[in-house]
């Protein structure tokens, strides 16, 4: 896809953020160039359009950049799966591990029914923590179904496996 190249270059590298060593993958330079955000939309939209897609879930916070506009054109709802206590009803929630420590997801209660047909958004996949506990509230913890993960960016080892949890996972470009 010839519009992969100006998506993968529209994306800033940020060396030593937030800590030494790290090379930041920087979205938001992407935002701000019409083609390419409108281009990384139009793909996963092409991809999705007819999967019979119910729910988009998206990961705090940059899948929050990406997914309303996707389940928008797909019709689907928007579910935002967040860090912890910042949704304000009842939820469910799913723990993974960091580099130091633990996070987690939360999501609504009710945001999901059992049987719904969902894709899971954020922006970039690196060791497939966050997704796997995406992933974990809406199979296990629900009863829905994962049809696939979409991120615009993924390291080549997790692209390799086109996996996770079992489930697939589609990446538009790599770590730059
Ligand atoms: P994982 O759980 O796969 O190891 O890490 C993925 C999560 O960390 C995603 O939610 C992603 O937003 C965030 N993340 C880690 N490294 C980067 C990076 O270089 N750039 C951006 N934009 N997000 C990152």
């Amino acid at each position: 896809d010839p519009r992969l190249k100006a998506i993968s270059e529209a994306i800033r590298v940020v060396p030593h953020f937030p800590k030494p060593g790290i090379m930041f993958q920087d979205i938001t330079t992407l935002l701000l160039d019409h083609k390419c955000f409108k281009d990384t939309v139009d793909i996963f939209v092409d991809r999705y359009r007819d999967m019979a897609i119910s729910v988009v879930a998206g990961v705090e916070a940059r899948g929050f950049m990406f997914g309303p506009s996707v389940a928008l054109a797909i019709g689907a709802k928007f579910v935002p799966l967040r860090k912890p206590r910042k949704l304000p009803g009842e939820v469910i929630s799913e723990a993974y591990v960091l580099e130091y420590g633990t996070d987690c997801l939360e999501m609504h209660v009710g945001a999901v029914q059992p049987g719904e047909r969902a894709l899971v958004i954020d922006d970039l996949v690196a060791t497939g923590g966050t997704l796997s506990a995406a992933i974990r509230l809406l199979v296990e913890r629900v009863g829905a179904e994962v049809v696939e993960c979409a991120c615009v960016v993924g390291l080549r080892e997790v692209k390799g496996q086109h996996r996770l949890n079992g489930k697939p996972l589609y990446i538009l470009v790599e770590p730059r």
